[in-house]
């Protein structure tokens, strides 16, 4: 059995995944979307209408003092975001809630999206791939192609993996600068990689515009500023891509092509 599964722990993120099920359905996907859900999330009502199976999840075991190293306050302090802005809404600490779909042993691969991303064309393929594959941390410089971003993988769930995981991941005095990422990135320092195209960074679109092919891109994901904050310092950069994702959230008509702006 194979599934589609996301993370959503408060209501902005319920509205990310709304429009990432919608895509999903645009897309002709052929499985379920998982929503790993912090308990009592206003709006998961809604999700189960779209069709997703809502399975209400708690925090893996954390200590206090891993929490406190990982409270947003900690981590924006001891790592400062300097490329783009994280919202209000994000908690970096509920990053850690990915782990928990090792739980989810009925499933042989589960390919995980953020909720602030998209399908713009069908990606089942990625049930084929094996765990653990992920694409790269692309959007500012082709420098970048050896990291990985932890937006869109694919996983084996195994309840051996997931107590194998949590050992590493709370040991004394360790600091995951990217949650999840670096984590994931850490404990799988030789994962398999997907084309870019099955993650396609928003930023992508103004820094790398030679590999905005949108004819190749089959999802697009909106690290960072997201799509639905009323506002944003790079909404006019991204404007076409906003527009997009309202188009897949209103269930209108997507543009046929998307073109990045020329290039100086
Ligand atoms: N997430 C969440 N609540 C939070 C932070 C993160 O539900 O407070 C989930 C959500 O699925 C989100 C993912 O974890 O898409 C990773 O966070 P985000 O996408 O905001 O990080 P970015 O892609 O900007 O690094
Ligand atoms: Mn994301």
């Amino acid at each position: 059995m194979f599934a589609y599964a996301t993370l959503v722990t408060n209501s902005d993120y319920v509205l990310g995944a709304t429009a990432l099920a919608r895509s999903l359905k645009r897309a002709s996907a052929t499985c379920p979307l998982i929503v790993m859900a912090k308990p009592g999330t206003p709006g998961l009502d809604t999700l189960e209408g779209e069709g997703c199976i809502v399975r209400e999840t708690e925090k893996p075991a954390m200590s206090r003092a891993f929490q406190s190293r990982h409270s947003r306050a900690a981590q924006h302090a001891r790592s400062p975001f300097t490329k783009g802005e994280k919202p209000e809404f994000h908690d970096p600490i509920d990053n850690f809630m990915k782990l928990e779909l090792w739980r989810l042993e009925e499933y042989e691969r589960i390919v995980f999206i953020d909720a602030d991303a998209i399908v713009v064309r069908n990606v089942d393929k990625l049930f084929g791939y094996p765990e653990f594959s992920a694409a790269p941390n692309l959007y500012e410089t082709l420098a970048d192609m050896h990291r990985m971003n932890s937006g869109v993988f694919v996983a084996r769930p195994s309840r051996r993996t997931y107590e194998d995981m949590l050992e590493r991941l709370d040991t004394p005095e360790v600091f995951w600068r990217r949650t999840d990422q670096t984590f994931l990135e850490a404990y799988y320092p030789d994962w398999h990689g997907l084309p870019y195209t099955y993650n396609v960074l928003q930023y992508i679109f103004f820094n790398l515009p030679d590999l905005w092919h949108w004819p190749s891109i089959k999802l697009v994901h909106y690290q960072y500023e997201k799509p639905w904050q009323r506002d944003h310092p790079k909404r006019e950069a991204l404007a076409p891509l906003i527009d997009l994702w309202y188009r897949v959230l209103e269930g209108r008509p997507i543009p046929d092509d998307i073109r990045a702006p020329a290039t100086a």
